[in-house]
Order: C-alpha cells, then structure tokens, then sequence
C-alpha cells in the first residue's frame, strides 16, 4: 500500500497495493504541475480524503489540488466509465520518496500522439533531483 499526503496534510490518499508504473505526461497540464501518477478507480484501489478544489478542465477531467498548501494530489474523471466506475489517479510525488523510487515510470505522449511511449529504463527515484 502506498499513502500519499500534500505538505499540510489536509489531502490525504490510500493507493491499495503496487502501481505497475508511474505515468510521467507532457499534456499542457501535467507538464506544469510536474507529477508522476498512478492510476485505479475511486473507491477500489484509490481512496482520497480531505477537502480539495478542483481545476475542470475541458468535459472529462478534473485536478484536485489542496486548498492550502496547493500541492496537486489526484486526478478524477467527471463521468463514469461504461461499467459505472470512476477512473482516478493519484500523484506519486506526495508518497515517501523509499516507497515509490523502484516504480518504472511510464511516459505518455499526451501533447502530440496521445499514446505510450516506451519504457526507458528509469524510475520514480530518477526523477526526484
Ligand atoms: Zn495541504
């Protein structure tokens, strides 16, 4: 299990288990909030907690940001998939460095192709300095 938290320590998350990677994304949002994330469904691998403000963006996606310290903890879809669950991610870089530094990380080209990329070998802890 990993658990995340922003610097204050009012958002808080639970990820059940092991992520299979880390999803480094260069989309015109992710590249500016810096995160790594790990994605399940609300309320099966990922519980949040803890009162957060959202930046919508467009119809499908919201980034829920804590409101006083400002650190980005989770993404979340607006609707539903068609088996009614809710797709959610959190971002690895409010866990203990430790815990998450051996997870492989994932690029996804979300600016021009819209798909993965291949792996390169390097790691949540590669990308802390
Ligand atoms: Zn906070």
């Amino acid at each position: 299990m990993i658990q995340g938290s922003c610097h204050c320590g009012a958002v808080t998350y639970r990820f059940e288990g092991q992520p299979d990677g880390a999803t480094a994304c260069n989309c015109t949002v992710c590249r500016r909030y810096g995160v790594l994330w790990a994605y399940d469904y609300e309320g099966e691998g990922i519980h949040v907690s803890g009162k957060t403000q959202a930046y919508v963006r467009g119809t499908a996606i919201e980034f829920h940001f804590c409101p006083s310290c400002g650190c980005v903890a989770f993404w979340r879809a607006r609707k539903l998939n068609d088996a009614g669950k809710r797709r959610i991610a959190v971002n690895l870089r409010l866990a203990e460095p430790d815990v998450v530094a051996d997870i492989p990380i994932d690029h996804f080209d979300g600016l021009d192709k819209w798909e993965d990329l291949p792996r390169d070998g390097r790691c949540v802890g590669d990308y802390w300095f």
